[in-house]
């Protein structure tokens, strides 16, 4: 799950630090490298590892000039943890483009191994987004065999050859020199995209963005979000073109709601912010439905639960408390590499405020379990400040099943609800009761901002995927590599 933005200004201005201001929005998306790369009078490129602050200077950022680019923070999941593998890329044949993606190709391995290696392609990076660009340019290429200047239905043909080769998820996109700047979305829609806009005394700018706030603190105004299997381009002109090329069923990923977007987003017109109250008043219903024992205080994990645990705590008619403090400098714990650094760093991320502990039932709020080493050192952090009862209540139903779209699950032995009644689990964890928000009751919660969607992509829950593309063997295959991964990296 990475982040990416993408700005086409007005002729003569510089877009590098808007793109900046767009990478530190959605840091959140990826900590493990961060790029830019613009175009003036040839591409200029900044990549590297680590946070967007660490990435770029003062020095670097001056050389980032032009009014094209697009800008990267990336997440690691499935291949793509090398240098090379950082994003943006470009190629120069036969326009330049340079690009970035948020997504899971899923038949990368057939692609590069079968497809490719039989034609003589051979690519520079282990990274999925390559293969898009390759496969897109190919595009360009063949149209310009007929013709001299590409038009807006030569770039739409080169995303559709896209959708018919690579399959997955994936939202991209893209800046082509002299021609302009193209995103598009999966056919299924499962990735987020928008596309915003503003007007300044220079002239018209435009900016795509895997989340919204990325448009905000740049002063843009939401103009829409990138349908499933379409695209948008944006001419030389800053004439917008949009096509739908490929849809599908629009099934967008439900976990960006649950844990992965920012609260104060919009995706496909839905409130993040307003999903998790609704979240969390669901949550409150259901425990009292199922006459769960009553708390005396509810209680959030920071920070992406604290919108859903209000919503509980006014359902029940209990205090709502921040009884956990966050050290904001530590790094997101799931992304540590192994078992034994997540373990530690959860105790270094949060600390209790005992008072809101001592002697009382508490209910804790968390939106997801995955693995279990957050709740079960979060249980036994409220036990030391001396809490009487620990529940838990967790704003997603249990997680069973991979994402070969791009999330960080890798395999199912590693879901602590594999195999386990949510009693077992509560066991586990050393809670004295556990409730999940049902299944129904979360889809219908985000629906309700957004009734135009049937359905979300739920395949973390059910191990349903939307794309036909899924085979048990792709799983597998995704499955040995990030556990390969994993066990390469040293503590
Ligand atoms: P765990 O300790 O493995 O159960 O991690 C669960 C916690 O990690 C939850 O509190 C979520 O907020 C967060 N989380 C859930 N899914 C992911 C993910 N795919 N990537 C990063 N963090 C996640």
């Amino acid at each position: 799950m990475c982040g990416f933005i993408g700005i086409y200004g007005p002729d003569g201005v510089d877009v590098a630090s808007e793109i900046y201001e767009g990478l530190l929005a959605v840091q959140h998306r990826g900590q493990d490298a961060a790029g830019i790369t613009t175009f003036s009078k040839k591409f200029n490129v900044k990549k590297g590892f680590g946070l967007v602050v660490e990435v770029f200077n003062e020095e670097n950022m001056a050389r980032l000039r032009g009014h094209l680019g697009v800008g990267h923070v990336r997440y690691p999941t499935v291949g793509g943890n090398q240098e090379e593998d950082a994003q943006p890329f470009h190629h120069t044949f036969p326009v330049g483009v340079a690009m970035v993606h948020n997504g899971n190709v899923t038949n990368f391995h057939e692609l590069t191994e079968t497809r490719f290696r039989r034609g003589g392609v051979r690519l520079n990076s282990s990274c999925d987004l390559e293969i898009i660009l390759w496969v897109f340019q190919k595009g360009l290429a063949d149209a310009l065999q007929q013709k001299p200047v590409l038009e807006p239905e030569d770039i739409f043909a080169a995303v559709k050859r896209v959708y018919e080769e690579v399959k997955g998820a994936y939202s991209v996109c893209a800046a082509i020199t002299d021609v302009g700047m193209v995103a598009f979305r999966d056919p299924y829609g499962i990735k987020p995209i928008c596309l915003g806009k503003k007007t300044t005394e220079e002239g018209e700018w435009f900016a795509c963005a895997s989340e919204s706030v990325v448009l905000d603190v740049n002063g843009y105004t939401r103009v829409h979000d990138i349908g499933p299997g379409e695209a948008v381009f944006i001419d030389t002109r800053r004439r917008v073109h949009r096509k739908v090329i490929g849809e599908k069923l629009h099934r967008p990923c439900i976990f960006e709601l649950v844990y992965f977007a920012r609260p104060d987003s919009f995706l496909d017109d839905i409130s993040v912010y307003k999903t998790r109250r609704r979240f969390g008043h669901r949550l409150g219903a259901q425990w009292k439905d199922v006459g769960a024992p009553r708390p005396d205080v509810v209680i959030p994990v920071p920070d992406s639960s604290r919108d859903a645990a209000m919503g509980v705590a006014d359902q029940l008619g209990v205090p709502y408390r921040e009884g956990l403090v966050k050290n904001r400098y530590v790094g997101r714990t799931f992304i540590m590499p192994n078992q034994k650094v997540r373990k530690s760093s959860i105790r270094r991320k949060l600390n209790p405020i005992e008072l809101e502990f001592k002697g009382k039932d508490v209910l804790l709020i968390d939106d997801s379990i995955v693995r279990g080493n957050t709740s079960r050192s979060i249980v036994e952090m409220a036990r030391r400040a001396g809490a009487n009862k620990v529940y838990l209540g967790i704003t997603s139903p249990p997680l069973i099943a991979p994402c070969p779209y791009g999330i960080d699950m890798a395999s199912k032995k590693e879901f602590i609800a594999t195999d386990r009644t949510p009693e077992e689990i509560a066991e586990s964890l050393g809670a004295d009761y556990v409730l999940y928000l049902d299944r129904e009751e979360m889809n219908a919660a985000a629906r309700e901002g957004n009734e135009r969607i049937e359905e979300f992509c739920n395949a973390c829950f059910t191990g349903r995927y939307p794309t036909e593309d899924v085979t048990l063997e792709r799983l597998k295959a995704i499955e040995e590599e990030r556990g390969c991964q994993r066990d390469n990296i040293s503590v």
